[in-house]
């Protein structure tokens, strides 16, 4: 058996930052491989005018498990949303609140038109059914599309049109519903036993928090791999330097690198985040914004998080389209700035930065919890959310189980 197997982990995204912590947990240690300048895949953070612009907008959801597992939560300062969302729709404004966790929410929940008496009692019963039903239960379930699911649960039109849409194409990034059921349980159930939040310096502090704990693992920033030997376990780079690895974790979400690897190929989700700022709030709490009027193009909006200690008397503003659409940038900036006035009040908005994120989640059908298979060939594994759901937690337990596998596959050998 190898003493101390060279391991590689090709990608510094969740998944491989959880394998490398997993592996240095139980006394292996691996060098990681990022193509790009700095590690967090899709946990990116610019800091632009004293403020956290992430790469799209996405939110921690404090009760994943795998989260509470590999990040010390404590340690990004998190600044936590109000449970529910403020609804924007004919130029008024509604909260629904989640009671249930917010007491303060209940008489402004039971006074938003957007959801009837029965829709709130359902609400009510759907997050007691969720926070008592295991997660195995949840992802045993058949899967039918997310809309389906609400329909057959017995919500009206109006609370699925006017708060699900909106609120769950931001989470899904499609706008039709059609994500499994099984992550509509999931995600809510998330939601209801934990906060929804934001570092107070941005979603790539996660990355930070998974990193930190690394004593032993390399990891090499700008290092593009191009091409995996699946036989020799050759690794080759960008720059041309080749490498020989006993082990390779690959935690890129693309098995294309790995010479006669086939998968199913994957479809993404894409989004673009516009970020504007704005002379003063619609609301003074970090609150959630949906826009749900079928013409319009935005869907979620909420207020960047300023890193800067200086005052600032103006605010930045987060705001997600998902819809699909052939504006150019300018057409697109200029539609959102109206939309941002004539349905929540915001006037001279000033474009600060535009992301496109073509690559935002993967679009999968048949989601499971854990991966349900992380080995590709003999000594090479598999990690990434595109292997079970996506999602933070999945892309953090995909990492654990692949280093797991390595290092079982590992001691079997030592056993032959
Ligand atoms: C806009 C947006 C909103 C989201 N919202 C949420 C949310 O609200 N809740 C939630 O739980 N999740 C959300 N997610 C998903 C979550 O961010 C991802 O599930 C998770 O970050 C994926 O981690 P990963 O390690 O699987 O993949 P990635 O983060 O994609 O990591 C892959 C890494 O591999 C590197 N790489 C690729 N090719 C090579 C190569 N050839 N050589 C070397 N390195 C390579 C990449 O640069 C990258 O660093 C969102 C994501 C986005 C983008």
């Amino acid at each position: 058996m190898i003493q101390n197997p060279s391991v590689y982990i090709i990608g510094a995204g969740a998944g491989g930052l959880a394998a490398a912590r997993f592996l240095e947990a139980n006394g292996y240690s691996a060098t990681v491989l990022e193509a790009e300048k700095k590690i967090g895949g899709r946990l990116q953070t610019d800091v632009i005018e004293g403020y956290a612009l992430d790469h799209g907008f996405q939110v921690l959801l404090t009760a994943y498990p795998a989260v509470n597992k590999y990040v010390d939560l404590p340690s990004l300062n998190l600044v936590c949303f109000q449970p529910g969302a403020v609804i924007f729709s004919g130029g008024r404004q509604s909260v629904l609140g989640d009671p249930l966790r917010q007491p303060s929410m209940l008489l402004k929940t039971l006074l938003s038109p957007a959801a009837s008496v029965k829709d709130k009692f359902l609400v009510y019963r759907l997050t007691r059914q969720l926070k008592a039903k295991t997660l195995d239960a949840i992802f045993a379930a058949p899967e039918i599309s997310t809309l389906e699911y609400l329909r057959a649960y017995g919500f009206s039109p109006v609370i699925i049109e006017k708060f699900f849409m909106p609120f769950f194409t931001g989470i899904y990034l499609e706008d039709k519903l059609s994500t499994s059921s099984r992550m509509f349980e999931f995600i809510y159930k998330m939601f209801s036993l934990g906060k929804a939040a934001l570092p107070a310096n941005g979603m790539h502090e996660v990355a930070q928090a998974l990193a930190g704990p690394l004593k032993k693992t390399e990891i090499r920033t700008n290092t593009r791999v191009v091409k995996i030997e699946r036989d020799n376990k050759r690794i080759h780079l960008e720059n041309g330097e080749i490498i020989n690895a006993d082990y390779i974790i690959l935690a890129t979400n693309s098995d294309k690198l790995l010479s006669g690897y086939h998968s199913e190929a994957i479809s993404w989700k894409k989004c673009t985040t516009l970020y504007f700022k704005a002379a003063q709030p619609v609301s003074n709490r970090q609150l959630i914004g949906l826009i749900p009027d079928p013409d319009a193009i935005i869907n979620t909006l909420s207020y960047a998080l300023r890193v800067d200690t200086r005052e600032d008397n103006e605010v930045m503003l987060s705001v997600t389209v998902v819809k699909e659409h052939a504006l150019a940038d300018e057409e697109l900036t200029e539609k959102v700035r109206q939309e941002l006035m004539e349905h929540c009040g915001f006037n001279n908005t000033r474009l600060v930065k535009l992301y496109h994120i073509p690559k935002a989640l993967p679009d999968l059908k048949n989601v499971s919890y854990r991966p349900k298979n992380v080995t590709a060939s003999d000594g090479i594994f598999l990690a990434g959310d595109t292997l079970a759901n996506g999602s933070l937690n999945a892309a953090l337990l995909s990492g654990e189980d692949a280093a797991k596998a390595l290092i079982k596959y590992h001691s079997s050998i030592a056993v032959q």
